[in-house]
């Protein structure tokens, strides 16, 4: 397998008001191999879209390393660099309309990125949006119309026709379909799978819980308050979850069928998820855990591997 994007122990903290500091990513070290999914899971806060905003370069990461395609890429970002990104990374967000600008068509949506590159001459250009269109399952008809005349699983298939128009080797889909209608989920579930195959595509899979999750990774890591807990092979994570995190999160997730899955450990969770500015020390699950110990409260636990890949930051393993 070819590795294409590495982080390595990569930060990236805020100054907030008062003088403290969030610690959105804190420490996360993750490869990512050429036409794998790698899905990233955890609660609202826990600095998964913000790890997918530093990778693309829209922060600075504040320490540590990106490496693309072997290549070191955590310098400061300039125009150029991010341009440069761009070509190799795209990001399709959680509310597509937010982020498709409503006084530009389709057609000019899809084709910025050619157009601030002067690429395609009026002929290619309008071969290329086609072809693009019919392959996330829209059409020629749909080019001249604005943003606010679809769907919301159309315009998310308008970002993800924008996304790979410049034919990156990742995406990173940040919640691509939890603001969308059950009955559409899938069906942008589907092409992605489906674009992921015919493109050869990497993708980083950001969501919330498992569920969304288990179709369409090849690995998974689970992230709590800026860090990575555990980590697994998709077959691994849903047979053998080990941290008391991602068992607490697979507690959250309804059985369908208790007989199949009757050794799924039920645990709730305790109690809110701590402000990532005020992050307990040492594991920063302890508040929260059923097994903390004293030790957990004082050092924070290193990411063992447990074999077959598997890996858990826990002083219970
Ligand atoms: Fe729970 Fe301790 Fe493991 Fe943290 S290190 S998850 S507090 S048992
Ligand atoms: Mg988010």
């Amino acid at each position: 397998k070819q590795e294409i994007l590495r982080t390595e122990n990569l930060k990236k903290y805020f100054r907030v008001k008062g003088g403290h500091t969030l610690k959105a990513v804190d420490g996360i070290s993750l490869t990512l191999s050429k036409g794998e999914s790698l899905g990233l899971v955890g609660e609202s806060g826990c600095g998964k879209s913000t790890l997918g905003r530093t990778i693309i370069r829209i922060y600075d990461p504040t320490e540590g390393k990106i490496f693309l395609n072997g290549q070191d890429i955590s310098g400061k970002s300039t125009k150029k660099t991010r341009r440069d990104l761009a070509k190799k990374v795209q990001m399709i967000f959680q509310d597509p309309y937010a982020c498709l600008n409503p006084r530009m068509t389709v057609s000019d949506i899809i084709a910025e990125g050619w157009d601030m590159r002067k690429l395609y001459t009026k002929e290619e250009r309008k071969r290329k949006i086609i072809e693009l269109l019919n392959l996330v399952g829209l059409n020629e008809e749909h080019a001249n119309r604005f943003p606010h005349e679809f769907s919301g699983g159309q315009r998310q298939r308008i970002g993800i026709a924008r996304a790979l128009s410049m034919e990156p080797d990742i995406i990173i889909c940040d919640e691509p379909i939890s603001a969308l209608d059950v009955s559409i989920q899938a069906q942008v579930m589907n092409l992605l799978v489906k674009l992921q195959k015919t493109l050869d595509l990497s993708y980083i899979f950001i969501a919330h819980d498992l569920s969304m999750v288990r179709y369409i990774s090849d690995y998974v890591a689970v992230m709590y308050l800026g860090t990575v807990v555990e980590y697994a092979s998709n077959k691994e994570l849903y047979r053998n979850p080990k941290h008391p995190y991602t068992k607490a999160l697979f507690s959250a997730i309804p059985v369908p069928n208790p007989k199949v899955e009757k050794n799924r450990s039920q645990i709730a969770l305790k109690g809110e998820l701590p402000s990532p500015i005020h992050a307990p020390e040492g594991c920063k699950f302890c508040t929260r855990c059923a097994y903390a110990k004293d030790i957990c409260k004082k050092q924070p636990p290193e990411m063992k591997e447990i074999g077959n890949g598997h890996k858990v930051a826990c002083h219970l393993f």
